[in-house]
């Protein structure tokens, strides 16, 4: 008989191992922060286990790691969904966020850590404004992050007018305060968190910031983050100045590196992709985004160069069960063939996958003896769920982010009966409430088509 902390039964258990096994009345055993043991339950009085969690009517996963996000954004929910391409985007959220206060960053950090775990999510990698209150959040809320500041040295409000004026002071500055947040972080609530240089885009940092961002993440020893070839304006903008393509571009600047996280890659030549392959950069995927924003990444032409990949939900939106099915309705759709991904690939890409992007694949990611105890139990006894006959195609074709019951990050319990534990989420929510004419006002006054709607559908 074993002694260990916690033991979680599943009916159905989704390792998200070598071959992508499911097993039916699985189990983990947990000690402190790590798992003993992931596989069929074991004869009785194997374990004496200090708390076990019983697995009727559970499937159990990996938590979802959610390789590239802004869990502060969601300010701009209904905001930007429409009219994105040279309006909503330009025009209200780059205006707005500009005037966002450290207080209200802070509170929609809280509300989006909060829905980042009842989704089922427990590892982020966010890069925002007011790195550390979101970091002192991620501390509080249990969950797992790779956090970066911002750092731009354009006036965001500007580009709604094609003004790329370089700003090196506010560039430099953005850098000094990454720069902190990284010596005050990495590694902080016992290896919870840790922090990247968050360079935002290829179009927004000068060459020169670049270059600086570049040398202060390799002598810091942690890794980059940045948005790559998000868009048609940006790679035309790359291309116009520098007369290559952006991931050329941040290849010739002498950025790209197996740490670097590349979100997006929407844009992309041959040549560019090429580029991504030579320097083991990695790659996150948001399959949410793309259909809304209308282009969809060439993902195929990604994984035949065996770039790593993972998927993210990226912004306003945190359900991974999405997610999943947009790559898997997109995929399908772009290339006409009903196999093009598959259920496994889908969650695989949505865990192990995005652990490998963020170089957590030894930590977290799957559940094996060894690997921290990052897990999430699903509810399957739901109409929409039943009969439910095991395998992926049930559960990712099926379940939704409100199905996730529990979570559990390092062997703690950080999601019970769908809610954050340590987080006072209908404290948050409560705040949240006493902000939104405010923000309705501020959203309005700068154009926002999406604050009333655009009126009636016939006359107008
Ligand atoms: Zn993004």
């Amino acid at each position: 008989m074993q002694d260990v902390d916690l033991l979680v039964r599943a009916e159905f258990l989704y390792p998200i191992t070598d071959g992508m096994p499911v097993i039916p009345g699985g189990e983990i055993a947990i000690l402190k922060d790590r798992i003993v043991y992931a596989g069929p339950e074991k004869p009785a009085g194997s374990w004496r286990a200090t708390r076990t969690i019983d697995g009727a009517g559970k499937a159990v996963l990996p938590g979802f790691v959610n390789c590239h996000c802004h869990t502060a954004s969601i300010i701009f929910r209904s905001q930007t969904d429409d009219h994105a391409a040279k309006s909503a985007l330009f025009d209200v959220a780059f205006r707005m966020e500009k005037d966002v206060g450290e207080a209200e960053w802070q509170l929609l950090g809280e509300v989006g850590c909060a829905d980042m775990l009842r989704a089922g999510i427990t590892t982020i990698n966010d890069i925002w404004y007011s790195p550390q209150h979101l970091a002192e959040t991620v501390e509080r809320s249990g969950l797992r992050a790779q956090i970066a500041n911002k750092v731009f040295d354009v006036h965001l409000e500007e580009l709604r007018l094609g003004d790329y004026t370089r700003y090196p002071a506010q560039g430099e500055k953005r850098l000094r305060d990454g720069v902190a947040f990284v010596e005050q972080w990495h590694g902080a609530a016992g290896g919870r968190i840790s922090a990247r240089i968050g360079t935002h885009a290829t179009d927004t940092c000068s060459p020169e910031l670049l270059r600086e961002a570049r040398a202060e993440a390799t002598r810091l020893g942690v890794g980059m983050h940045i948005h790559a070839a998000q868009s048609l304006g940006e790679t035309e903008h790359i291309l116009a100045a520098h007369g290559c393509g952006p991931l050329e571009y941040l290849r010739d600047v002498g950025m790209l590196a197996e740490d670097v996280v590349l979100a997006h890659l929407s844009v992309t030549t041959d040549a560019d992709l090429d580029a991504v392959r030579d320097s083991g950069a990695r790659y996150a995927h948001c399959p949410t985004i793309y259909p809304r924003r209308g282009r969809y990444p060439r993902l195929e032409d990604i994984l035949a160069r065996q770039i790593a990949t993972g998927f993210a939900t990226d912004w306003m939106m945190n359900d991974p069960f999405e997610g999943m099915r947009n790559a898997l309705n997109a995929m399908r759709l772009r290339t006409g063939d009903p196999n093009a991904l598959s259920c496994e690939q889908a969650l695989w890409f949505h865990t192990m996958g995005a652990a490998r992007v963020l170089a957590l694949d030894s930590e977290i990611g799957s559940l094996e003896p060894g690997k921290k105890a990052d897990l999430i139990m699903v509810d399957l006894d739901r109409p929409h769920l039943q009969p439910y006959y095991g395998g992926y195609s049930a559960l990712v074709y099926y379940a939704k982010s409100s199905d996730v019951v529990t979570s559990i990050i390092d062997g703690e319990v950080v999601l019970a009966d769908g809610r954050p534990t340590r987080l006072d989420q209908a404290g948050a929510l409560a705040a949240m409430a006493g902000r939104v004419a405010n923000w309705r006002g501020k959203l309005g006054a700068l154009g926002s088509k999406a604050v009333f709607g655009p009126g009636c559908p016939c006359c107008g």
